[in-house]
């Protein structure tokens, strides 16, 4: 999704008036913020939005090639000394953005605010997760990348170990729904790594990533390490893969595709953190009131715009009219509208396209023969983009609410009988990101998540349980993505390996005065000796 630009004579200068909403931000702080990105010539600008009531807060350059070149030049320079850092060094200075990203929360969570239209409570989730990310990375990054000794070739004869070398300059693409957590968390494996960093955040949500990336220089991170440049996907992204040594990207499964084919021209790595059609299965020994909490927060979430959002309830037959009542009246008891303080519980969606997709969604159903059990309407009298949250009963295959994301605050709800018709239900999709499970039963529950082709499965959770599991890969089969955050996988990504082995007393040849054809002999009868050795592997 891109924004409409304007020619302007100098470069992320200008800033809409300080009314309304954007009154609430300083205006120095923007102007701070925005001598982070990496511009060269005069450029361009794109304006961003306010979702509340679509007032313009500040233009960002959108930049070009010649910007992204710069941008890795930079960081290339800057990762060169970095990558000679100790574990403990970089770590310093996550603990200190830790420490920074809690004390200075009311500054991002306004801007965040601002920016997307979300609700308070799901933008402090960000602030909270990108705290753990950091904090987690500083002090788990050594244990995931030290040197290992691994089985050499020969026992005795063979000491082998395996590096972890950074990569160089990692490029990240960011989506705007969670624009601190998925522009800083990822970066912040990458540069525990010892690599450089150039992120394009979201033309919509640029500030917040900004924000984020300047409270990392202030909590200490070499000049240069880690460059912005704001623009549009569709002209920095080719660019970036062309010149960054990895790509890391979270947004749509369509341009993640088209992701992935280019940095497969350039034959570097990339991953890919992608869309979802999430299900929760509620059994009949759930705890329903429990369940029903659980749904809402799991569906509602940040209006929905969440990639592991629930958008397909399952409920098993006997639990299902005590389950619907609840969620009806927990969802119609919800608190909608614009506000900047933790008294709302779902804020505005971001922007028109994801307003019209989901009215379109909801719209196609009705007329395909659906019903509403709550909400189902746009609410313009409380700011341009705003939507209900729905939910929507007696959806079938042919309606688009089925299977494709509509990443807004629409759940369709399902009854089931069998777990076997559950799981078969669940996994009719070709995505593959998250999943929940209500059941008192805990070892039902594992057996069951077993059988869902979900990246995560929460059990009497939606989202928050395996996504804060930070020290577990978090991430997307099928449809849903490519590679892991979080945890081991979430770093060693950002790494090269590289095996040394030292050969000592003999080589890996026949000894002098041996032919070949002995050698050979005399190789096999001790690979079969040894393969009938207790105890050795
Ligand atoms: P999107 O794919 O349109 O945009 C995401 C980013 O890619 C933006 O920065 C955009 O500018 C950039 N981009 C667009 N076209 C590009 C191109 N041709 N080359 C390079 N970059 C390009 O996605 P969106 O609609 O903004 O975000 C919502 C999607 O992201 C949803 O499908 C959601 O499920 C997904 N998402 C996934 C995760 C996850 O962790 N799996 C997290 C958040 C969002």
């Amino acid at each position: 999704m891109e924004m409409q630009s304007t020619r302007q004579p100098s470069a992320a200068s200008s800033h809409a008036a300080s009314a309304g909403y954007t009154g609430r931000i300083s205006p120095n702080l923007l102007v701070r913020i925005c001598a982070r990105i990496t511009v060269g010539s005069p450029h361009e600008l794109g304006m961003v939005h306010a979702p509340f009531n679509n007032e313009p807060i500040r233009s960002v350059p959108l930049g070009r090639e010649a910007d992204i070149i710069e941008a890795v030049r930079r960081a290339r320079g800057a990762q060169v000394e970095w990558a000679r850092w100790s574990f403990d060094q970089r770590a310093r200075i996550f603990l200190a953005y830790h420490d920074l990203l809690l004390d200075r929360q009311d500054e991002i969570l306004d801007l965040m605010i601002l920016e997307t239209g979300k609700a308070r409570k799901h933008a402090f989730e960000e602030v909270v997760d990108t705290a753990i990310v950091s904090r987690y990375y500083a002090l788990h990054a050594e244990d995931h990348l030290r040197p290992r000794k691994r089985m050499g070739a020969l026992p005795g004869l063979t000491k082998t170990w395996e590096y972890r070398h950074p990569l160089g300059v990692v490029g990240f693409i960011a989506p705007w729904n969670y624009p601190l957590t998925l522009s800083m968390t990822d970066a912040i494996a990458a540069l525990m790594a010892g690599n450089g960093v150039v992120l394009k955040p979201d033309m919509q949500t640029p500030f917040t990533a900004l924000w984020g990336v300047d409270l990392l220089y202030t909590a200490g991170l070499p000049a240069d390490l880690f460059q912005v440049v704001t623009g549009r996907g569709k002209v920095l992204g080719e660019p970036l893969i062309r010149h960054a040594d990895f790509i890391s990207f979270t947004g749509g499964t369509e341009t993640g595709c088209a992701i992935a084919r280019m940095a497969g021209e350039r034959l570097i790595g990339c991953s890919l953190e992608l869309g979802g059609k999430n299900p929760m299965i509620v059994l009949d020994d759930a705890d329903v009131d429990a369940a029903a909490e659980g749904a809402v927060r799991g569906c509602f979430a940040n209006a929905g715009q969440l990639c592991i959002a629930i958008e397909r309830l399952y409920v098993q037959a006997a639990a299902y009219g005590r389950f619907v009542e609840r969620l009806v009246a927990r969802t119609k008891a919800m608190r909608q509208r614009a506000s900047f303080d933790y008294d709302i519980d779902v804020g505005s969606l971001v922007s028109q396209d994801q307003l019209d997709k989901v009215v379109r969604h909801v719209q196609d159903a009705l007329g395909k023969g659906a019903w509403i059990l709550a909400g189902g309407r746009a609410r313009p009298d409380l700011g341009p983009f705003f939507h209900e949250p729905t939910i929507l009963e007696g959806v079938t295959p042919e309606m688009d609410v089925s299977s494709e994301e509509t990443f807004g605050p629409v759940v369709s709800v399902y009854r089931f009988d069998t777990i076997d018709e559950a799981v078969r239900m669940a996994n009719d999709t070709t995505y593959g990101l998250n999943a929940g499970i209500w059941t008192r039963d805990a070892a039902k529950a594992k057996r069951l998540a077993t059988h869902l082709r979900a990246g995560t499965v929460n059990v009497n959770e939606a989202y928050a349980a395996a996504w804060a599991s930070v020290d577990a890969p978090m991430g997307g089969m099928k449809d849903s993505g490519l590679g892991r955050r979080h945890g081991a996988a979430g770093i060693l990504k950002y790494t090269e390996p590289q095996t040394v082995a030292l050969q000592r007393l003999h080589p890996i040849a026949p000894p002098p005065g041996v032919s070949d054809e002995k050698f050979s002999r005399l190789v096999s009868m001790a690979l079969r000796l040894w393969r009938r050795i207790p105890g050795i592997r």
